[in-house]
């Protein structure tokens, strides 16, 4: 059985059908990528899976139970992380408190008692800031981060729940190339260490780089037009036509479409 299984999911906004009855399957443990054009349907399909927007058809099964009707936050609690917008971070609190309080999230229903619960799993969240390379900075405050180092934290908070899927909609959008890399490397090497764990960690993630998905995604699949009309290795995906042709489309090649 896969991780998680996708049969025939559908969203339209108005006349608009962003995405048109897409299934697929995301094994433990992989990193499979999702590209695209832009307007393709990535983060609808994202936001589906996360609870943020209901499919008007089809299912989503994550480890036998499916997600339809759930809330974004039962949804996490079963496991499904995601990283969170840089506006959900709390910029006057340090960076400890704000996994704390994703380690809060996920472990009770209580936010009334946040203002007495600032040594609530302190060292839990210093170790996840370690596993991100930041447990040096666990003091400041988020708003004095460098961008770079925000897209960490939000990573910290995305594993506090222990997620076995971890979906990531353009986790390096706004960073340059070193950046990315980095980045990318660190949640290739969480893939890696957990490889030992029951289930494991996959993680679903958009990207507009090729170079970063042809550098770390297992699979890719690529979405047109509300429509999936590739999957494969990244290699079959790069020599598929049809891919191409999408993609020169909209003036753009696998060697350019770097946004
Ligand atoms: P991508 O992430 O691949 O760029 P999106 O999923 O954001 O694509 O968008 C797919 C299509 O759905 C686009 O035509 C977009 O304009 C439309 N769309 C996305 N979200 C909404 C929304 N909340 N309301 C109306 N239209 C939307
Ligand atoms: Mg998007």
């Amino acid at each position: 059985m896969s991780l998680l299984h996708i049969q025939q999911i559908q969203k339209s906004f108005g006349a608009n059908q962003a995405v048109k009855g897409i299934s697929f399957d995301v094994e433990a443990g992989e990193m499979l990528a999702m590209i695209g054009p832009n307007g393709a349907g990535k983060s609808t399909t994202f936001n589906m899976l996360n609870g943020q927007i209901r499919p008007d058809a089809g299912d989503i099964v994550f480890m036998g139970r499916s997600l339809i009707g759930r809330s974004p936050r039962e949804i996490w609690q079963m496991g499904v992380g995601r990283t969170f917008q840089v506006a959900q971070t709390f910029g006057s609190m340090s960076l400890a408190e704000n996994v704390q309080m994703a380690l809060l999230s996920s472990a009770s229903k209580v936010y009334a008692l946040w203002q007495r619960a600032t040594l609530f799993k302190r060292d839990e969240a210093i170790e996840l800031l370690r596993l991100v390379g930041l447990e040096t900075q666990a003091d400041k405050a988020c708003s004095a981060l460098a961008y770079g180092d925000v897209k960490r934290l939000e990573l910290a908070m995305a594993l506090a729940n222990q997620p076995t899927l971890l979906l990531m909609d353009e986790p390096t959008a706004g960073m340059a190339s070193g950046e990315r890399n980095n980045l990318m490397a660190l949640i290739k090497d969480l893939v890696l260490d957990r490889k030992s764990r029951p289930n494991g960690l996959a993680v679903l993630f958009t990207e507009h780089s090729m170079d970063v998905v042809f550098g770390y995604a297992d699979r890719v699949m690529v979405l047109a037009r509300g429509e999936l009309i590739a999957q494969g290795s990244p290699q079959e995906v790069r020599d598929h036509a049809l891919v191409q042709s999408v993609y020169l489309g909209y003036g753009q090649t696998f060697q350019g479409v770097n946004a």
